[in-house]
């Protein structure tokens, strides 16, 4: 994983620039710019060249237009017409395709100039800009054994400079480092959710967010299968039983801010790999289930990202770490099991098993009482039949926090769709023998149908809601992410966890 310095500068139209440092410029006006704009933005020399250029080719400067050409035999020129209104989706995905566009050319160092607008399209952009030069210098892992020409090769990555007409640099200098700490962590989402299963085992897990967590200064504490079974936590149990190794459990991770009383709790699903158990999954079905940790590392990015950033908010994440096999000692239907809470869950589906690890580790997260826990998990497959791969499920147990994940879906571009949490979605989950039926065995509409059931396993009194990753395995790029998987929860979480306030 790169995590090296993909915002190389932030110049002011005083600052002498070496444009030979250049191997790409981009320029971005406002719709119903003219070139006027442009000569008052450039330096002289090109401008005539462009202007001639854009003459030619009858460019109109109307929303969203999209042009790059060369400038010179080394120097590509790239012009990008924004709408008067644009919405961060837009806007990471009409930074990615400028710069997708450019790093095929091998036009890896950009000055992007930014002509005088809004200070809010500012902020999207320079936030978008950089969000998706980290997303393009992506590398996922590498198994194969590389060829000695491919040992020397190194893999150009993107870098970016702006250039601004005013005097702004401080606010997007911060802006722009922050738009960084936030990719780097979709990043380490991407990366975590494409190791393969028998690489990222729970053991292998366990440590690489531990270390990672206590490299941040995160207090970790693992509760191991032994303190699981004396914490009485039949439902996560049931699913890591049939685990070959006992390495499965539970991971807190705890960030303490100097200042900040509120109080948050992460938790997610870390299946690091899902075969469907004795419900064993088909072949189209199975493959790629190696992301089914996803949301756990949503979790430790964030967790990540607030001690980077000091939040003035305690967040503790919950990573529920196991392996959904199918072996001797794997859990079946009809199985009934005592969970945490309590409560007997009748089991009808074991491949429904991130239901059941997710429930122990929501009450173990609301009995801290925080003021609001949110989970993250690749839960279901009708949420996608639902929303296709461009959308992920938000669910709550408190209707006036639906319209704030919403918010917060389009603020950061992730978007989320809310869906309704009335109690008539739980009473198919009645059970003849047990307190509550793990899902339906057909039919339905599962993703709200699962909500319903984790609904059940917050303590009384706690705000919660949950996030069922659609989004994760997009077949198209999504927004900023060129390629699956997309890391989604990073944005769609700091801006969840500041919105709440
Ligand atoms: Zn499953």
């Amino acid at each position: 994983m790169n995590s090296s310095q993909t915002l190389k500068k932030i110049y002011s139209s005083q600052d002498p620039i070496n444009l030979k440092n250049f191997q790409a410029q981009v320029l971005v006006v406002q719709k119903g710019a003219s070139s006027q704009t442009l000569v008052k933005l450039l330096e002289k020399a090109h401008a005539t060249k462009i202007l001639n250029f854009l003459k030619q080719r009858k460019f109109k400067f109307k929303s969203s237009a999209h042009l790059t050409f060369d400038l010179s035999s080394s120097t590509k020129f790239s012009i990008l017409v924004i709408p008067q209104k644009l919405t961060p989706f837009s806007s990471l995905e009409l930074s990615r395709e400028v710069l997708s566009s450019l790093k095929t050319e091998k036009s890896t160092s950009v000055l992007i100039h930014l002509a005088p607008m809004d200070s809010s399209l500012e902020t999207l952009l320079t936030d978008s800009f950089v969000s998706a030069a980290i997303a393009l210098n992506y590398l996922p892992p590498k198994y194969a054994t590389p060829s000695k020409k491919e040992k020397s090769k190194i893999d150009p990555q993107l870098t970016i400079s702006f250039k601004l007409s005013h005097s702004r640099f401080a606010r997007v200098q911060k802006l722009g480092f922050a738009a960084e700490a936030s990719a780097h962590k979709t990043n380490l989402v991407r990366h975590l959710a494409q190791r393969a299963g028998n690489d990222l085992t729970p053991e292998v897990y366990v440590k690489t967010a531990s270390d990672l967590a206590k490299k941040a200064g995160l207090k970790t504490e693992f509760f191991s299968l032994a303190e699981l079974i004396k914490l009485k936590a039949g439902a996560f149990l049931a699913v890591a039983q049939g685990a070959p190794e006992n390495t499965s459990g539970i991971l807190k991770l705890s960030y303490y801010p100097k200042q900040g009383k509120r109080k948050i709790a992460l938790v997610g699903k870390g299946i690091t790999f899902d075969t469907g158990g004795n419900n064993l999954k088909t072949g189209s079905h199975m493959f790629g289930m190696n992301n089914d940790m996803a949301g756990s590392a949503v979790v430790l990015a964030l967790c990540l990202l607030a001690a980077e950033e000091q939040w003035p908010i305690q967040i503790t994440g919950y990573m529920a770490i196991t392996e959904n096999i199918l072996s001797a000692k794997a859990y079946r239907p009809n199985d009934v099991i005592t969970s945490l809470k309590g409560k007997t869950i009748e089991v009808i589906d074991t491949d429904a098993e991130g239901r059941m690890v997710l429930a122990d580790t929501l009450t173990l997260a609301s009995r801290e009482k925080p003021d609001l826990v949110i989970d993250f998990a690749t839960l279901t497959g009708s949420v996608i039949r639902a929303l296709g791969t461009q959308y992920c499920g938000g669910y709550s147990n408190r209707k006036q926090l639906l319209s704030v994940i919403r918010k917060a879906g389009i603020l950061s571009g992730e978007r989320v769709w809310a869906f309704p949490n009335d109690s008539d979605y739980g009473r198919c989950l009645k059970s003849d023998i047990a307190d509550i039926k793990q899902c339906r065995l057909t039919g339905g509409v599962d993703h709200i149908e699962a909500a319903y059931f984790l609904s059940q396993f917050i303590e009384k009194g706690v705000d919660w809601i949950h996030i069922d990753l659609g989004a994760m395995d997009p077949e198209e790029p999504l927004a900023h992410i060129p390629k699956k998987p997309s890391g989604f929860g990073v944005r769609f979480g700091k801006e969840l966890i500041h919105l709440t306030k």
